[in-house]
């Protein structure tokens, strides 16, 4: 079991007051990337990181301009012979509604029971500053860095990260790399240390059902005119079986079947579906029969209406056979389905089915592919084992049933590996009110960064380019 280098080590032991200290005061910058007056504070919060990286010592540190929200590049690449690791956060953070929830100001953060508090302190400012002080470590001890880093930090993650595929593009001569790490996951339940293998793709529509041009009296029409919210249902419940199956043609065409290997990792995670169903406070869980819950959730696709709406929705009864009726509807996509494959799939199956009398357009409202990374990789197996000398348990590989769209981006832009290596703990409310980050997570995880770092320079990464 490799151990964290003790002049590391006691250098982090030693500067934990002003960690924390400057901890507090980054998250104290209300870096809301969805509103626009919080524009200048997420660029002043991209500002603050390049002071720091420079301080550090990192090199070319910068406030990269975006059509939007400012992307911050540095490097320090003198690492000769050692891979090359793109290391991922965001610096934005979600809005802080509903505000009367919050025991506290947002952004006014502060360390209790062990967990500092405060908007942006899991997801993801706390995780940015993990790395930045793992490196200042490193650089503090030995005035430079066992790996060569590109540091890629974004400021408009929790907002689409719309400018970000193109600034990839644009400065794709400064992002070659062995592997990128992407820390903005988090830990299994429990706490248990975790390493993200899988993510879910999506593919979102909005389904418009179109009648008479305005809405009809339902006495002197019904029975005679097709009803858009009757038509609507239909087409929905053509979507999916009683058993959880979508029955569009050709949807599972492409779905890698889990294997062996993949179903043990997640046999052996303690999942307690009562515990689950009261957290959510649900009925008896439902889903496509012959997988179970985890499988669902992490390796099966899914499709759900996310939204509907159509004629009366006042107080009271209002007879009318509406003009027209909506559903958002999205799936949960999984490796190696394609969502722009999936779509005229999906528009196809909505036309055939819709009864006739009425007419049917179907949006496409936004697609992301799925992702599966090599458990297999250098990188990743440098990190478990970092995460077992560190917080004294080997990693489960978990997967997550949302999407993280950046790690799709490096996958497809920059055809990286990419391993997602998160230390929020599972009960930290990221993106709801009372956000917190375990303390213990934060500082262990700032020595397991190191001591990766250690491990890739002695180790290497299977394709140095250094
Ligand atoms: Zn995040």
């Amino acid at each position: 079991m490799p151990s964290l280098d003790p002049a590391v080590a006691a250098q982090l032991d030693a500067t934990a007051e002003t960690r924390i200290a400057s901890l507090l005061e980054f998250l104290r910058i209300p870096s809301i990337s969805a509103l626009s007056e919080h524009a200048g504070d997420v660029r002043r919060a991209a500002d603050w990181i390049v002071a720091e990286l420079t301080r550090i010592g990192f090199e070319h540190a910068e406030v990269c301009e975006t059509p939007w929200h400012p992307v911050v590049y540095a490097d320090w690449l003198h690492a000769e012979g050692a891979p090359t690791v793109i290391v991922y956060c965001h610096y934005d953070v979600q809005p802080v509604d509903p505000i009367e929830l919050w025991e506290t100001a947002p952004f006014d953060p502060f360390v209790r029971d062990g967990r500092v508090i405060g908007r942006g302190s899991a997801d993801d400012k706390g995780q940015l500053h993990m790395h930045l002080r793992a490196a200042e470590a490193l650089f503090a001890t030995r005035g430079g860095l066992p790996v060569n880093l590109r540091i890629v930090f974004e400021g408009e993650e929790e907002s689409t990260s719309a400018s970000l595929p193109g600034w990839l593009e644009a400065n794709r001569f400064r992002l070659g790399a062995d592997a990128v790490v992407i820390s903005d996951t988090g830990f299994f339940e429990g706490n248990i240390p975790a390493i993200t293998e899988t993510l879910r793709g999506m593919l979102y529509t909005q389904i418009d059902v179109s009648g008479t041009p305005t809405d009809l009296h339902s006495g002197s029409y019904g029975g005679v005119v097709e009803n858009p919210a009757n038509a609507l249902a239909q087409i929905i419940a053509t979507l999916k079986d009683r058993d959880g199956r979508i029955l569009i043609p050709g949807f599972y065409d492409d779905v890698l079947a889990l294997d062996a290997k993949a179903k043990e990792r997640m046999a052996v995670l303690p999942f307690d579906g009562d515990a689950y169903r009261e957290s959510i406070q649900c009925g008896p869980l439902q889903g496509e029969a012959g997988y179970t819950v985890l499988q669902r959730t992490w390796a099966r696709p899914t499709l759900d209406v996310n939204g509907l709406w159509s004629g009366f929705q006042g107080e009271g009864s209002k007879t009318i056979i509406p003009a027209h009726a909506h559903a958002k509807v999205s799936m949960r996509l999984v490796a190696n389905q394609d969502p722009a494959d999936l779509f005229p799939k999906f528009v196809a199956h909505v036309r055939a089915v819709c009864p006739p009398g009425v007419s049917v357009d179907v949006q496409l409202l936004g697609m992301g592919n799925p992702v599966r990374t090599a458990t297999d990789h250098p990188v990743t197996l440098a990190a478990g084992r970092a995460l077992e000398a560190t917080f004294g348990r080997a990693p489960v590989f978990i997967g997550a049933g949302g999407s993280i769209p950046v790690a799709e981006m490096f996958v497809r832009q920059l055809a990286l590996p990419v391993i997602l290596l998160g230390f929020a703990n599972p009960d930290d409310h990221a993106h709801a009110p009372n956000e917190s980050m375990v303390l213990a997570n934060y500082e262990t995880g700032i020595r397991t960064i190191a001591m990766l770092w250690d491990i890739l320079g002695h180790e290497g990464a299977g394709s140095s380019r250094g």
